[in-house]
């Protein structure tokens, strides 16, 4: 496995296996890696020939009181995740070398980026789609991956590839989680052990609405309703936003049809933890 520091050299890497016929599959990270990085290169793996994982904290997708500083970074560990997992390449830029002095674009995304995540973040859109273009620009992969668990992110992304005409393919996977059902997350390590024993709470609520849905309920408003209350019950946690949306639009539904997407933020003590997931209602 090849460990990838400038931006250039990474490029021409990618530009090098294209030439000789082997198809490439690009992860974008930003480190910490866990189970559900290494199933995205698994994924990635049995579709491409060779696969290459980024590893890079993106400042610009922070907020000035969020957690950059100290979002954890382990390179050595996450390159040997990497090549466990079957992975090729780690390009891990410094942020010089992505962002250099005067450095003044950013990429927005219309629409899609105007609520939830959006509306909580400002600034963390743009400074994804920004980071995602110049990645894709410099890998120029067959095919990009990404993880349900962002599933706004995964939206976002799909659309500014459509709408900017990149020749390459973007595929979603499927949330990858603890046992007890808290989607795996590099901001997992912050929790206490108290907020931890909470944290399966956004996992189960999303379940309680799938079983209101199965039992017949469309009200967007009841739904909502039981899941706060289920929450609630969790003395740490404090929810940003549910939102039962179509799943293509991310715009908000009064009576659940067609597909369906339940997006959750909530906050147990500094931790925001997000989680979603997709239903097809008749
Ligand atoms: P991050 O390092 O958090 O920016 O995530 C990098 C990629 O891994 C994104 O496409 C995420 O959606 C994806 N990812 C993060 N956590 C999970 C998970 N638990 N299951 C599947 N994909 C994930």
């Amino acid at each position: 496995m090849r460990l990838i520091r400038s931006p250039r050299t990474f490029t021409r890497t990618m530009q090098a296996l294209r030439r000789r016929g082997t198809t490439t599959g690009f992860i974008p990270t930003m480190g910490a890696l866990h189970e559900g990085h290494a199933s995205l290169i698994r994924a990635a793996r049995r579709e491409c020939g060779v696969v290459a994982v980024s590893i890079f904290v993106n400042r610009l997708q922070f907020g000035p009181r969020e957690d950059y500083g100290r979002y954890p970074r382990m390179l050595a560990q996450d390159a040997r995740l990497v090549r466990a997992s079957g992975g090729g390449i780690v390009f891990a830029p410094e942020t010089r070398q992505m962002y250099p002095h005067g450095f003044a674009t950013r990429v927005s995304v219309e629409r899609l980026s105007r609520r939830w995540e959006g509306a909580s973040r400002p600034g963390h859109f743009p400074g994804v789609a920004t980071i995602v273009a110049k990645l894709l620009c410099l890998a120029q992969p067959t095919t990009a991956y990404f993880g349900q668990k962002d599933y706004q992110q995964c939206l976002l992304v799909q659309r500014m590839v459509r709408d900017l005409d990149l020749p390459i393919a973007i595929r979603m996977l499927p949330t990858v989680r603890e046992r007890d059902g808290l989607a795996m997350s590099s901001r997992n390590s912050y929790l206490s052990p108290a907020q931890r024993a909470q944290a399966p709470v956004l996992w189960q609520s999303l379940q309680l609405a799938r079983q209101l849905i199965r039992a017949g309920e469309r009200r967007a408003g009841r739904i909502e309703a039981a899941l706060r209350r289920l929450i609630r019950v969790a003395p740490e946690a404090r929810v940003d936003y549910i939102g039962i949306v179509r799943a293509d639009t991310l715009e908000p539904l009064a009576r659940l049809k067609g597909q369906v997407a339940i997006l959750l933020a909530v906050r147990l003590g500094r931790t925001r933890l997000i989680d979603n997931c997709l239903v097809r209602v008749q």
